[in-house]
């Protein structure tokens, strides 16, 4: 005869295994599931209290609506990696008057110049406007991070202005703010281009100029002095751990880069089965 203590030693694992169905796991299947930005979850400093709370020190995370630009969190890294810089965001922009641009068209040069400029940018343009007699042709949606106008130039529009001369165009830099414009006239036979490079005032009460932290991954050690200096809290720490890539400049990640949150991305050969079972094991 069995006893009543031996049915309970068999049952028992038996129960609790049921049970544990419905509840969520602790562990995730990686890369099938990732972790998630849960506020509470992440490292993050409260400057009024001066308490640090323990989290994952994984990529950062900015809020754009509380950073002042004020330049604390890139003070604090200097002595430890100089992994921020704080950055302004750039526009692109060519500007041609109505007639010369029907002019060019009709010797066909005026695609060539474009694509000459776009090339740098992803090579689209990302929109062409009339305003009076002026197309304006920008380059950019998302403003291009950079510490200063003058390296926006450097890296991105240099070699098309070098292009443009040997084709017979000459160029010449008629405004200059340094680290906020820059304005080239380029001209041939009455013909005459302007090239614009313009900090982006982005309208924000809270961060009149308009700079916020980008930080270099590659040089970044997850210390977290940045996010305990940061008196705004506006810079905290999340658990997203996949920042590695093949390309250097892949791993300066812009404010906007910064404020995005994680995207669940599974691998492509998931199934829409396997994806269903996912999202059951996420929010039972
Ligand atoms: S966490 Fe990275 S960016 Fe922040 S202070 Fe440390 S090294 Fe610099
Ligand atoms: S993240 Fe914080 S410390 Fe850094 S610039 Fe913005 S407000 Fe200042």
């Amino acid at each position: 005869m069995v006893s009543g203590n031996v049915i309970t030693r068999i049952l028992s694992p038996i129960i609790s295994g049921l049970k544990h169905i419905f509840f969520r796991p602790i562990t995730i299947k990686y890369p099938y599931e990732r972790t998630y930005n849960i506020p509470e979850s992440n490292y993050r400093f409260d400057p009024k209290e001066g308490v640090a709370y323990p989290g994952y020190k994984g990529r950062h995370i900015l809020y754009l609506d509380k950073c002042t630009g004020c330049g604390a969190c890139d003070r604090a890294c200097e002595n430890i990696a100089e992994a921020i810089s704080m950055v302004f965001g750039y526009d692109v922009i060519l500007k041609l008057d109505l007639s010369m641009y029907e002019e060019l068209k009709k010797c066909g040069e005026v695609s060539s110049i474009i694509e000459l400029f776009v090339e740098p940018f992803s090579g689209e343009l990302k929109s062409f406007e009339k305003n009076g007699d002026t197309y304006i042709l920008r380059m950019n949606n998302d403003p291009i991070f950079n510490y200063r106008c003058e390296v926006v130039y450097e890296n991105l529009l240099e070699d098309s202005l070098n292009e443009l001369v040997k084709r017979g165009w000459a160029s010449e830099l008629v405004e200059y703010k340094p680290m906020e414009k820059m304005k080239f006239k380029i001209s041939r036979d009455a013909k005459v281009i302007e090239l614009v490079i313009e900090k982006r005032d982005f309208g924000l009460k809270h961060n009149k100029r308009s700079t916020f932290p980008a930080i270099d991954y590659g040089r970044c050690v997850f210390c977290g002095f940045c996010v305990d200096a940061c008196p705004f809290y506006a810079l905290e720490m999340g658990p997203s751990y996949e920042l590695s890539s093949l390309e250097r400049e892949e791993l300066f990640y812009t404010p906007l880069m910064l404020s995005s949150r994680f995207f669940e991305t599974y691998p492509p050969e998931t199934t829409w089965s396997e994806k269903t079972v996912m999202l059951f094991r996420r929010y039972r």
